[in-house]
């Protein structure tokens, strides 16, 4: 399968421009999207998902046309939002039931069957006849998968789905995103550089609704090889200094002091060191050429 995306532009009653003349063309497997908040990853999503139109622009799902036949893409889409709403009183058991219901599972045994096999795929078998309201985060977001993959989603959305979750959570959720296999589209939806990473064969970088880079973050990688350099400075003048000779990817405070990272062909000198490039260093490069162009 492939979702196609051409010439995409949103903006917003209030002015902004959400997504401007965007395309990608997204295959199977797990695509993360990458980009800071308010990139315009939520609108992209929600558009895909047929919950909101573009101003102009295409969205193919293979053949189908994702803006015209919606209906066509609900019945293949599984989708957990960044924001699920209230929680209901409701357990688990009982909602995945109502909610499978509505996609069209009217059989009652095969309903049974796909329901009991996504409550032990995401572990909430022993937690099904829980209220939801009383979940924690991780549950929440295990439960949000669970109604994702209801009636064999072909293309899986999933929009910042670890943010708020503590680190054992994370790798739980984590893990059940890689378990849903290859022959579907997953687009897991980010500003966490580590999910992608760990996951994403595939991978976009998009900032103020423009895509900055796409393609696969190793090869990305490789391309930064023996250009990455770095240098631990202790005072913010020292750092002014860098930041206007150098071209600055990043700066983190490392034990109250700045590890400054260049993006250089060549040795930079004063006390450069060079430094394996990392998927933060990709991001955070293209963040600071879009701000310089
Ligand atoms: P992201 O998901 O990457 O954080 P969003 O798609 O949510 O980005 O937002 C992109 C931009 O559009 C932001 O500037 C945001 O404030 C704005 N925006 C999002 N939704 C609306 C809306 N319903 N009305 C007006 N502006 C919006």
């Amino acid at each position: 399968m492939a979702l196609t995306i051409t010439n995409l532009s949103k903006t917003y009653p209030n002015g902004v421009k959400a997504l401007k003349n965007l395309s990608l063309t997204i295959g199977n497997n797990m695509f993360g999207l990458l980009g800071p908040n308010g990139a315009g990853k939520s609108t992209l999503m929600r558009t895909i998902a047929t919950l909101q139109d573009p101003d102009s622009g295409e969205i193919f799902l293979d053949n189908i046309n994702v803006l015209k036949e919606k209906n066509s893409v609900r019945q293949v889409l599984g989708y957990l939002p960044q924001e699920f709403g209230v929680y209901p009183k409701m357990n688990a058991l009982d909602m995945l039931q109502h909610l499978a219901v509505m996609k069209g599972i009217t059989n009652s045994a095969e309903r049974k069957e796909m329901i009991d096999a996504l409550l032990h795929q995401t572990n909430l078998w022993e937690a099904r006849k829980k209220a939801l309201s009383t979940y924690s985060g991780g549950m929440k977001q295990r439960f949000g998968i669970a109604q994702a993959l209801l009636a064999n989603p072909k293309l899986i959305i999933v929009d910042e789905p670890t943010a708020g979750l503590d680190p054992a959570e994370r790798n739980r959720f984590l893990n059940l995103l890689s378990s849903i296999g290859r022959n579907v589209i997953v687009i897991l939806s980010t500003h966490i550089v580590e999910d992608v990473r760990e996951l994403c064969p595939r991978m976009a970088i998009i900032s103020n609704g423009q895509l900055l880079m796409e393609g696969s973050p190793a090869e990305t990688l490789l391309a930064l090889r023996g250009r990455i350099w770095s240098k631990v400075v202790s005072t913010d003048g020292e750092l002014v200094a860098l930041e206007s000779a150098f071209h600055v990817v990043s700066t983190h405070l490392v034990g109250g002091l700045h590890e400054v990272r260049v993006f250089s062909d060549a040795d930079p000198g004063e006390g450069f060191t060079p430094v394996d490039a990392g998927l933060e260093d990709v991001y955070f490069l293209n963040l600071s050429n879009q701000a310089k162009n």
